[in-house]
């Protein structure tokens, strides 16, 4: 191994997104006892832990646990958080070269894709994701709007995000106010006036995308019914097949709630979910510029000659009306400056985390870690074998020499660019200052938290 990595020459790692990945980077670097590191965490916004922040539901606390773990990482002597600070703006990729052997980024899947069909300009038709960033008070999304005046609301895909967004649609006031729910999103979501919630997924019940406690958790709620049409929650003979050749738990678990919830009598809560199987949007309908509602093409089940099974067109079609369509069809990758990207994929071209050109050449010194490695899958924990493999990858080219040659590999020069780049650079004994204020403003309310929205808010709190 060259003398990199050595208590007189740490290896100096700069990685790009302070996400469960980042974090996952770093507790995976720990492990390498003989190795020498030195870590510094870049993350655009001040607040450290990604989607577990701004992603993971807030009646979903128990998931946000992972914090303390992250919490531990980064209080190590040889970690540093520099919040607020972002790659592409305030750093550029020479001067990340300048100062560490070795770059990873970390950076996730900040947008979502689209349906492709017309009508999704139309006002009052959002990305569910958008939705999500607000609710749990992205201060990207804190001025956004959403139209809960309206009585109907279509949610298209069946993942976990779709879940998330039914749950707390349907949930009542009183529930979301035990949570760290954004103070923006509790008071309109308090003057909500949504009573029917329709979850669409294009294929059958035995391919919805959602995990066994999220579709169990739908069948819980207090204010909300939930149904499924019975000829929808049917499995189909070639699903059932395909099922035969591909025992599969989670799915057989789906399934058995979906066959129940299709059973259950309406109560007569103040709301009602559905659940709906092979059914497509093919158009959002308008009315005065405004979303009226979907056009859906009803679908069967096919198996591809790969044994694929897909969804396909009957010729049926019907109308589904709602004031409120959100599309909950998978989250999307961007662009890295300077790095190359997969644009098909949404992710850093990349093998096993080393970032290559096209010709599927390592780049010296370029790594990727999480979703912008490896697309939007999995769920947090999936992050830690992920980062482990890159984390393998950049210690094996570290003992073959592969590395950044950087003209100031030291922690003060870095810090130094930082400061002179960013004097609004968050520390994270400064985001400790805003986790306890936040902490602090939930006590009163017997909340967890209370949510800062506002960069400059957070910035206020450290006398900024
Ligand atoms: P996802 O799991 O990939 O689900 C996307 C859904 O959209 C699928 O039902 C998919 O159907 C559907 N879809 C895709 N394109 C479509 C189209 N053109 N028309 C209609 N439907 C379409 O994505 P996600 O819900 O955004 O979740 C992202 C990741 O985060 C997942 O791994 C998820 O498990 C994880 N997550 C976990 C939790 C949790 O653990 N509680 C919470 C939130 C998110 P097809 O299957 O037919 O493609």
């Amino acid at each position: 191994m060259s003398d990199i990595g050595s208590t007189a020459n740490p290896l100096r790692v700069a990685i790009i997104g302070a996400g469960p990945a980042g974090f996952y980077t770093i507790s995976n670097f720990l492990k390498y006892k003989e190795l020498s590191v030195e870590i510094d965490l870049y993350d655009r916004l001040p607040t450290p832990y990604g989607l577990v922040r701004a992603g993971v539901a807030p009646d979903h606390q128990k998931d946000k646990s992972v914090t303390r773990a992250y919490a531990k990482s980064a209080e190590q002597p040889n970690v540093r958080f520099y919040g607020n600070v972002e790659y592409g703006k305030h750093l550029q990729l020479e001067d990340l070269q300048a100062h560490y052997h070795q770059v990873i980024f970390t950076s996730g899947a900040p947008t979502d894709r689209d349906l492709g069909i017309p009508g999704e300009a139309l006002q009052g038709c959002h990305s569910a994701t958008d939705f999500v960033a607000w609710y749990n008070g992205h201060p990207d999304f804190a001025d956004h709007q959403f139209d809960l005046s309206q009585e109907s609301v279509a949610i298209v895909g069946v993942g976990n995000v779709a879940m998330d967004v039914a749950r707390i649609l349907c949930k009542s006031y009183a529930e979301l106010a035990e949570t760290d729910i954004a103070d923006h999103a509790l008071a309109a979501l308090k003057e909500s006036r949504v009573k029917r919630v329709f979850l669409l997924g294009r294929r059958g019940p035995a391919q919805a995308a959602f995990t066994p406690p999220e579709i169990k958790e739908l069948g819980e709620l207090e204010e909300a019914d939930v149904t499924v049409p019975a000829d929808e929650a049917r499995v189909d003979a070639i699903s059932q097949q395909y099922l035969a050749d591909n025992p599969d738990k989670n799915v057989e678990k789906n399934i058995g709630f979906i066959t129940e919830y299709s059973q259950r009598v309406i109560t007569g809560k103040r709301k009602c979910l559905t659940l709906r199987f092979l059914v497509s949007p093919t158009e959002v309908i308008g009315h005065e510029g405004h979303v009226a509602g979907l056009k859906l093409a009803k679908n069967e089940i096919y198996a591809t000659a790969e044994g694929d099974i897909r969804p396909r067109a009957t010729g049926s079609e019907e109308v589904l009306e709602a004031g409120l369509v959100f599309r909950s069809v998978g989250y999307q990758g961007v662009p890295v400056a300077k790095i190359p990207f997969d644009e098909r994929k949404g992710t850093i071209r990349n093998i096993e985390g080393r970032v290559v050109d096209e010709a599927g050449q390592a780049l010296t010194g370029l790594y990727t870690a999480g979703w912008i490695k490896r697309g939007p899958t999995g769920v947090i924990g999936t992050n830690k074998t992920c980062a482990q493999e890159t984390v393998a990858r950049m210690v094996e080219d570290l003992a073959a020499g592969r590395c950044f040659k950087p003209v100031a590999p030291d922690v003060a020069a870095a810090r130094a660019l930082v400061q002179e780049r960013q004097p609004e650079m968050v520390t994270y004994a400064d985001w400790q200052k805003i986790d306890a204020a936040e902490i602090a403003k939930g006590e009163v309310q017997q909340r967890p938290r209370v949510k800062f929205t506002r960069i400059r808010d957070m910035l206020a709190i450290l006398g900024n």
